[in-house]
């Protein structure tokens, strides 16, 4: 079967796409966020029995200079906890993320999941020069549409499945065995600011799965906006 009858067929067999699914539903909130440069250089600083209260340029200078000679421990007295919605094949790649970092994530044997999938506006090719992990360029915008069909239609009777067997009365701890990467979860993360220069470092890289590289852009807005933690970055070249 050639690609073109191939496409007639997944249309055929498609149509099952009354839910929607591609409004953005993932989110990236900061919920706190404790220490601020000042915290780093006293924890410097506290070597020599020295504090400031208030940065200066010889501090940024002093930031630079511990980044770059990895004297990384005064970086981890700053720390931020956001709050994540991220389909789950997203969030299994943030928590390999360990070190620095405090995970807590919504059950799914206590809670019924809503019908929220992430599925693409765009689908992408395998790589054409690696065969392990990546990917190529995207498909046209018709063989898109067909490819989410399909992924829909299958998406639908998974969910459908689930809310089947809760009703039934199968306990949600098993009835969400059904359910695909692709739905969404919620977490908590908090995470020392060394441990989140790291993530950005890995996660806005062009070798990361694209999905990831959007929710760490999103992370690094987050960051920009507060105080004087963008001009930390610029100083350390970590953006
Ligand atoms: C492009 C890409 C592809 C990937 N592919 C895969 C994959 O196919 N399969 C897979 O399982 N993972 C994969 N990963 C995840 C990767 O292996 C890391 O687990 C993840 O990026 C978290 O990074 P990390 O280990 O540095 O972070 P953390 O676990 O937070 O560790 C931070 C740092 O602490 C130090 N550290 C951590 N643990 C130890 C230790 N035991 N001993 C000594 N030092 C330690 C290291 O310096 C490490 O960089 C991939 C990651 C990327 C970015």
């Amino acid at each position: 079967m050639d690609r073109s009858q191939q496409n007639e067929r997944a249309i055929d067999s498609g149509r099952d796409d009354s839910k929607a699914h591609r409004e953005e539903i993932g989110f990236v909130k900061l919920v706190n966020q404790t220490g601020g440069a000042v915290e780093i250089v006293n924890a410097a600083r506290v070597s020599f029995g020295k504090r400031i209260d208030k940065i200066e340029e010889k501090d940024l200078k002093l930031i630079r200079y511990l980044w770059k000679n990895k004297h990384t421990s005064p970086f981890r007295h700053i720390h931020f906890t956001f709050h994540i919605k991220a389909p789950i094949f997203v969030l299994r790649q943030w928590m390999k993320h360990q070190i620095g970092c405090s995970w807590n994530e919504i059950s799914g044997r206590y809670v019924q999941f809503d019908y929220e999938f992430f599925c693409p506006e765009e689908w992408r090719t395998r790589p054409l020069d690696s065969i392990k992990q990546g990917s190529g360029d995207a498909f046209y915008n018709d063989e898109c549409e067909i490819i989410s069909r399909r992924y829909i239609r299958v998406v639908n009777q998974c969910h459908n499945l689930y809310q089947e067997l809760i009703d039934l009365g199968v306990c949600k701890e098993q009835a969400r065995m059904i359910l695909p990467l692709s739905l969404y979860s919620e977490c908590y993360w908090t995470v020392s600011f060394q441990a989140l220069l790291h993530f950005l470092d890995l996660r806005l890289d062009s070798h990361s799965q694209v999905e990831i590289q959007d929710y760490a852009k999103k992370v690094q807005s987050i960051l920009f906006k507060l105080d004087g933690i963008k001009e930390i970055m610029e100083e350390i070249n970590e953006i």
